[in-house]
């Protein structure tokens, strides 16, 4: 994780927490090779294909298998796949874990850096012509913080009026670096810049470079210059510029080559002619030195993850073709898309308008936008057939982190609670919606963990302890995830001996969660049997039901 993601999450709003209850009886993966994959589409056998951003694609076959195959990153994947009429969704991974987000929050500055997955993805500028026309994007089209707006504000004043800073002896800057988590909205800044100056765009992908034969990446760069020169001013675009300009590692002469014509071309520049290098990167750090030395790309400009407010700005944005019905609220949306980035929030608009589309409504509604929500972050709905005992299993461990959230972290606000399994593998899941923070105490720590094991200790409460399941398995290393941040990070327990410390904490947080659910044995029965009968529930629904039996259960006690 870089320092800046680390940062950005320490200032966000809300932080989404999913416990998920992870299938036993998951559908066993197999793994195909590439070529297997491909004879297998075209045989027809391949139903539909979900990819992301990871190292592989997951495919279902016609038989219900499913399967996984290496994901080729290659820009043509997805188009024959839907030539072959399969099914393919793009997934952009969202993962608003726990223990992830917690440590970053908290230990912001102590952590030592964790990688985040990869580009949006590699396709985006695969089929982009570099003399593509202007588009009319503007600065109005791009939520992003103010600080950045005004360094852009700078780049464009300098490409509209040149002598005006050049009679003042102002040096203009020679290249702009935007860097940021992918999908934050760097690409539509650069065009958004080439708007506002009215200059022609040209934009390539650094992928596209080392894609090719030695040389001919150089070549293109200096096609690329050519262009914008001859047009005289322009926005050039390189996106993904760590493809060519990573830290030099002997022996990659197609990338040191075209790395060296990019160097060159910079170089040739006087400044404020009109021609503005902007590039891309979402991994700053792993640029090579040559990249950002004076001169070259020596602006550097961070385009963060979006806040609160910038959400509910890009939702709107995006929402403006779209008729929306009277019961959505994209102030809400904003308060719960926490960790978004603004092109997932863009997508989030449009699965909703597609599942509008499909069930024949003429608005998207707040079902659409829950559902495409949940889509993205927990999976589709992936209805399984199972037995009562095991849906009331479900339902009693789902129910029993939403009770000890509901005890312990009030602040936090219970949105969904399901027994319906998902495409990602879980059975079930309990949601839930932290407030801003920034810091954590000891006992909201705690409490987390209690959280975490709610699901277990229902399970106990309703099959004893000899019989409870596996579904617990990633609470149980969320809970340690945060008891070992809080032994050893923060020293909340004797400092001494980290592990016993650990330990301690553990035991102590079981031992609580058994109590509050024994206490509140009537809440959970209310609720897990709700959860059984309905298999959904909505915040108003969860709150309604723990409201009520807590108020049943005061007279007697
Ligand atoms: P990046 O270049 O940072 O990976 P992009 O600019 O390609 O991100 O973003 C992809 C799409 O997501 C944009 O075309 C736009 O629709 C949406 N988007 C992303 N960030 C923003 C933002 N800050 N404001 C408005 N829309 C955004
Ligand atoms: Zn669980």
């Amino acid at each position: 994780m870089k320092k800046w993601m680390r940062l950005t999450v320490c200032l966000m709003a809300g932080v989404l927490i999913v416990f998920l209850y992870a299938a036993q009886n998951q559908t066993k993966k197999e793994t195909m090779p590439y070529p297997a994959f491909w004879e297998a589409a075209e045989r027809g056998e391949i139903l539909r294909v979900r990819m992301g951003d990871g190292e592989q694609w997951e495919a279902e076959t016609k038989d219900g298998r499913t399967v996984l195959t290496p994901n080729p990153r290659a820009a043509d994947g997805k188009e024959r796949l839907l030539a072959l009429q399969i099914e393919v969704t793009e997934e952009k991974e969202i993962h608003p874990e726990i223990g992830m987000v917690l440590l970053l929050a908290l230990g912001a500055f102590l952590l030592a850096g964790r990688k985040t997955g990869g580009a949006l993805s590699l396709q985006k500028y695969a089929a982009v012509n570099p003399d593509e026309a202007v588009p009319p994007v503007t600065f109005a089209d791009v939520a992003v913080s103010e600080e950045t707006l005004n360094s852009m504000r700078d780049i464009a004043a300098f490409l509209r009026e040149p002598d005006r800073f050049r009679s003042l002896g102002a040096r203009p800057p020679r290249g702009v670096m935007l860097y940021g988590p992918p999908g934050t909205g760097k690409t539509l800044l650069a065009r958004a810049l080439a708007g506002e100056a009215k200059a022609p765009f040209f934009a390539m992908s650094g992928a596209d470079f080392v894609q090719v034969y030695v040389g001919v990446g150089a070549s293109r760069v200096r096609e690329l210059f050519k262009k914008a020169r001859k047009a005289g001013r322009g926005v050039i675009f390189i996106d993904e510029i760590d493809a060519i300009g990573k830290k030099r590692d002997n022996g990659n002469d197609e990338r040191e080559q075209t790395l060296n014509a990019l160097l060159t071309e910079m170089s040739g520049f006087s400044g404020g002619d009109g021609i503005m290098v902007v590039a891309a990167t979402n991994r700053v750090d792993t640029l090579d030195d040559a990249l950002l030395r004076e001169g070259r790309f020596d602006r550097r400009i961070e385009v963060g993850l979006p806040d609160q407010d910038q959400r509910f700005k890009i939702l709107k944005v995006h929402a403006k073709n779209k008729p929306l019905s009277q019961d959505v609220r994209l102030e809400s949306w904003a308060r719960r898309t926490s960790l978004f980035s603004g092109a997932q929030l863009e997508t989030l608009l449009n699965e909703a308008a597609i599942r509008a589309a499909r069930r024949g409504g003429d608005a998207v509604e707040e079902e659409d936008m829950d559902r495409a929500f949940c889509s993205l972050t927990v999976g589709d709905e992936q209805p399984r057939r199972m037995t009562d005992q095991e849906k009331r299993t479900l339902a009693y461990h789902e129910a029993g982190h939403a009770l000890i959230t509901f005890l312990m972290l009030p602040e936090q606000r219970l949105s969904r609670l399901t027994v319906i399994p998902s495409s990602r593998g879980a059975a079930g899941y309990s949601m839930s919606e932290q407030p801003d923070q920034l810091l954590y105490g000891r006992g909201e720590l705690f409490a987390m963990i209690c959280a975490a094991l709610g699901g277990r200790a229902a399970e106990e409460a309703l099959l004893g302890a000899q019989n409870v399941t596996t579904g617990a398995s990633s609470d149980l290393k969320k809970a340690r995830e945060i008891a070992r941040a809080m032994a050893v990070e923060f020293e909340m327990g004797t400092g001494i001996d980290f592990k016993e410390d650990e330990k301690i904490i553990l035991r102590e947080a079981m031992e609580k969660t058994r109590r509050s659910i024994q206490e509140n044995r009537a809440a959970l029965d209310a609720l897990a049997e709700a959860l059984f009968a309905r298999e959904t529930l909505r915040d108003n629904e969860i709150y309604d039901l723990l409201n009520r039996t807590r108020a049943e259960e005061k007279p007697e006690g």
